[in-house]
């Protein structure tokens, strides 16, 4: 067959969240990248809700940002209303969230795509991969052409033989009003990689000209507005509109129980799970059956659309039930749906047949991403596509993979978690899966690896510029506030009081005071000789919390450094778990199914005990 690829070294399957951010950041390490994707003018689709970030997941954006990807710029251009989750509590789980226009997040990515010199661009299906000497060395599409290249990267999302619900109708598709994937769905099996079930769901639209919404609550975004990009600003953003809140009624309830049986997710239809944080609405009247209301977001799609989001109702019961079950809710009584809610089911790859770098062990060569292997969400897709772009292209540059610890990046705990532990339901990011969150904030995720970034290539010298003088100026004021005293008798009581909360009896340093819960960066700086602040707040919030959080960050670095010490420790791939002496037969078992790369790995399997460890640690020191 003819071969119309020139010297690309890598390809891109998928034009999705994880499929741009792939062959964004294996362009930007100079590899010359080709996206292939069923249809250019869905690049950067957002298949559900368009929004972006929230809890776990704004930490992802704000670390593929660091490292240079597209998602927190474009959620910057698109963004219409800007929200900070958890504002009163810590902030390692303060957490950024916006409402984005769907046309306009599509056209920022399509238009990062387009820029980014080494990428081309490839409108067509992918039928097959091409497999040689037991690595995948290309594509073939469904034209029939074969385009070659060390490594490929897939990340076709929710396509794999996707299945389409709605009530008892029933559709192929990839998601709403696009095609499926099965031929190659079908490959990927007789290729012998490890493929099931998942199912998730979208709640229909509505057109917001039949919504009263004088009956609903209005939730405007914050102020000051927050950004996603660390090179962002709020006067990045388009116009703001507010959300709204309503509410389920009983009669909503009611008439969900009376029809359940026809929804698919209970009639058996449907036997994969779905995401189990973002439940149908069916899903939670049956868990929940003692509550009388949900809450329903009522979201905009857009600024040049009236149709609507009802975040809060995903469901696939059949369309005439949805139509009523719209209008029972206070403010909707007249409302029209413009597109039906649906629950779709596709295959996804088992991740624990990945390493670390996101390559198939199976088959090398091929490195996968995004909900293929087992996720849910754009934030998590994007940031495991930055990660396997950037291998693709290094396996194909003979170098190492970068492999981020779970104290390094959420990007590392989501990869961990899913190559050891595999998943059993669409996986989504929260920040209680992250052991060291006080080290993994949002408001770091620059400090932490925009230098990494930087020496692999994905960060470009404009970006790496803006970061050494942030990085500067937050040392430069560190140190200005370690070495400004301020003298007790130069304070009055009552200043005292308003600023610090009490009276100050000894001389002290501006770091020390600012160390106090009660004080506050600015109001600081009325006391004599306190100096002139800082003007950018970023540097503000950062020495803030670096000096009140100093003291848990050192116990955090304490305890990650002693278990550092042996996590890291490989283990070979041919390692023969049953000849390690004295590992019981079932532990063996477990390791050898889930084949671990590292000590760290290993222990965080179900039932491998501290124990177990040492005796594969002993026995790794033999082995050498
Ligand atoms: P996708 O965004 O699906 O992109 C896949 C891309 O690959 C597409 O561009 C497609 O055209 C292309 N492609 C597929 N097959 C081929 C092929 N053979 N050849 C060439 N190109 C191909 N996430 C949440 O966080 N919460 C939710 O509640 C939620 N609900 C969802 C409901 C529905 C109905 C759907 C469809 C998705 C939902 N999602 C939800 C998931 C979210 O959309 C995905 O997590 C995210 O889009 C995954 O990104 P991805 O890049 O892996 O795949």
């Amino acid at each position: 067959m003819l071969n119309t690829s020139p010297d690309y070294r890598v390809i891109v399957i998928g034009g999705g969240h994880a499929g741009t951010e792939a062959a964004l950041a294996a362009a930007r390490t100079g590899a010359p990248t080709l996206l292939v994707t069923q249809n250019l003018d869905t690049i950067g689709q957002m298949s559900c809700n368009p929004a972006i970030g929230g809890i776990g997941k704004g930490h992802l954006v704000r670390e593929i940002d660091a490292l240079g990807g597209a998602m927190g710029r474009a959620a910057d251009a698109a963004g219409i209303q800007f929200r900070v989750l958890n504002r009163r509590k810590g902030p390692a789980v303060r957490a950024t969230r916006a409402q984005t226009d769907r046309a306009l997040y599509r056209h920022a990515i399509r238009a990062a795509v387009e820029a980014e010199p080494n990428l081309t661009c490839f409108q067509d299906g992918v039928a097959d991969l091409q497999v040689e000497g037991g690595r995948a060395t290309g594509v073939v599409t469904t034209l029939g052409l074969t385009l070659s290249a060390p490594t490929v990267v897939l990340a076709t999302g929710t396509f794999l033989g996707g299945r389409i619900h709605v009530g008892e109708a029933r559709r192929e598709g990839g998601r709403a009003g696009d095609a499926p994937a099965n031929a190659l769905a079908a490959r990927l099996r007789e290729l012998g990689l490890a493929a099931d079930r998942l199912k998730t769901g979208t709640p229909p639209r509505i057109d917001g000209r039949t919504i009263d919404f004088a009956r609903l609550t209005p939730q405007p975004g914050d102020e000051p507005r927050p950004v996603f990009s660390f090179m962002g600003d709020p006067s990045d953003h388009p116009r703001q509109v507010p959300c709204h809140i309503a509410t389920t009624t009983p009669a909503t309830h009611e008439l969900i129980r009376a029809n359940l049986e026809r929804s698919p997710m209970f009639s058996g239809a449907i036997e994969s799970n779905g995401p189990r944080y973002c439940p149908s609405i069916e899903d939670k009247v049956v868990r929940f059956a003692d509550r009388d209301a949900h809450q329903i977001f009522v979201e905009p799609e857009g600024l040049d659309t009236h149709e609507v989001y009802p975040n809060g109702i995903s469901t696939s019961l059949p369309f005439d039930v949805q139509q009523a079950l719209v209008q029972t809710l206070p403010g909707f009584e007249a409302a029209r749906i413009t597109r039906p809610g649906y629950a779709i089911e596709y295959d996804f790859l088992d991740p624990r047949g990945l390493r670390p770098s996101l390559e198939s062990r199976e088959l090398p060569g091929l490195y996968l991403a995004g909900q293929i292997n087992g996720t849910t969400g754009y934030e998590e897709a994007g940031a495991q596509g930055l990660l396997a772009g950037l291998n693709a292209a290094r396996a194909a540059a003979d170098l190492p993979a970068w492999t981020p610890g779970r104290d390094e990046a959420y990007l590392g705990v989501m990869v961990d978690d899913l190559i050891t532990r595999g998943t059993r339901e669409p996986y989504r990011m929260f920040t209680s899966r992250a052991e060291y969150r006080l080290l993994l904030r949002e408001d770091n995720a620059d400090l932490r690896l925009t230098p990494v970034g930087r020496e692999l290539g994905l960060v470009d010298d404009h970006r790496f510029a803006a970061f050494q003088v942030r990085q500067n100026t937050i040392e430069a004021e560190q140190n200005r506030l370690a070495t400004t005293t301020i003298r007790a008798g130069e304070v009055g009581d009552e200043l005292a009081r308003e600023v610090l909360g009490q009276p100050l009896d000894r001389n002290q340093h501006l770091a020390d005071l600012l160390r106090r819960p009660e004080t506050e960066y600015y109001a600081l700086h009325r006391l004599p000789g306190a100096g002139e602040p800082t003007a950018r707040a970023d540097v503000a919030e950062q020495v803030t919390v670096q000096a009140r959080y100093a003291g848990y960050i050192e116990r955090q670095l304490a305890e990650n450094a002693r278990q550092e010490r042996h996590a890291h420790r490989s283990i070979p791939d041919e390692l023969d778990f049953r000849a390690v002496p004295g590992l019981s037969t079932e532990v063996a078992e477990k390791l050898g199914r889930h084949r671990p790369s590292t000590l760290g790995q290993a222990g965080r399997i179900d039932g491998v005990t501290p124990a177990a460890l040492s005796l594969l640690l002993v026995h790794l020191h033999r082995w050498g």
